[in-house]
């Protein structure tokens, strides 16, 4: 298919507009797939306002918007061209039970894998990384992890579903290498002394050049296996309203979006996107900006 037919194709955007970017709701796992994007609607783990479990559809609907450019601009050749991707749909678990949700998405993600595709999912809150974390660990062994937050997420005294504690149990398990893993955007309370991972806070990241964070990341992960854990909250409140625990002093869209497209020459094997509440949100600005997030991670596979 020509870059041309595909636009012409892609004139019908706003109908049928069910999946991610449009892609063929499917859980076919064939040789033909090279990735997979899936929605965990779970925000049971909450310690602010609830509604991440939205999430999953708010970026659904907002890549509406993102489906009629070929190439998406800097890049220069139609990620279709060269990536196969599949919308999983949701995952379904029991209501009220974050077991059942942590089993299905470890064994989800665990299949998916072992199918050969990489894995893009969408939260839910933030909790859900734990989960998808045991399942990447099992192909990957420890993971460098890239974690976008304004929260450190490593609080020891949280109860055991609490999407502020999941990366120290991570840590204890072995799921990732404290040492490889880094933490960019922090702009609330954690423990200076005893924390395990860099550390490139709020105000550093944005007064720092692109470049020169992304010198530091490549410094830190080196050729290990990487992946990316995007809590929204990292941006501004400006630039993501939509999400259960805003903290001022965040980075911009833009700046989010040349941080991940300067991760592309990294070992990716997975991305998460998370904390998106479309319930708290306006104009789409956080669904915009969450599905816009993916969209690069996608292309960063597709330079390969
Ligand atoms: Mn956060
Ligand atoms: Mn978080």
């Amino acid at each position: 298919m020509t870059g041309n037919e595909h636009f012409i194709a892609d004139l019908s955007m706003y109908a049928n507009n069910y999946s991610f970017l449009g892609r063929p709701l499917s859980r076919e796992l064939g040789d033909a797939v090279d990735v997979v994007v899936m929605g965990i609607p779970y925000d049971l783990a909450t310690t602010g306002r609830s509604g991440a479990r939205m999430g999953p559809n708010g970026i659904r609907q907002a890549s509406t918007n993102l489906r009629w450019e070929t190439t998406r601009w800097p890049w220069t050749f139609s990620l279709f061209d060269r990536l196969s991707v599949n919308d999983y749909g949701d995952l379904e678990f029991r209501p009220g039970d974050s077991h059942d949700m942590m089993k299905i998405v470890a064994a989800e993600c665990t299949k998916i894998l072992s199918a050969g595709k990489a894995l893009l999912s969408f939260g839910g809150d933030h909790f859900v990384t734990l989960p998808l974390l045991r399942g990447f660990n099992i192909h990957h062994g420890p993971l460098a992890l890239i974690h976008f937050d304004a929260h450190t997420d490593t609080d020891s005294k949280g109860g055991p579903f609490d999407h502020g504690t999941m990366f120290f149990p991570a840590i204890e398990e072995r799921l990732i290498d404290p040492f490889k893993s880094i933490q960019i955007g922090i702009r609330t309370q954690y423990n200076y002394e005893m924390h395990p991972f860099k550390v490139i806070d709020g105000a550093a990241a944005n007064d720092l050049a692109v470049e020169e964070i992304i010198a530091l990341v490549y410094q830190c992960v080196g050729d290990s296996p990487a992946y990316i854990s995007f809590d929204i909250d990292c941006l501004d409140p400006a630039y993501a309203p939509g999400t259960g625990t805003p903290v001022a002093g965040g980075i911009t869209t833009d700046r989010a979006l040349k941080l991940i497209r300067g991760l592309q020459d990294l070992n990716l094997v997975g991305m998460d996107l998370v904390e998106v509440a479309p319930p708290y949100d306006h104009s789409d600005i956080t669904s915009l900006a969450g599905a816009t997030l993916a969209l690069e991670f996608l292309y960063c596979l597709a330079a390969k």
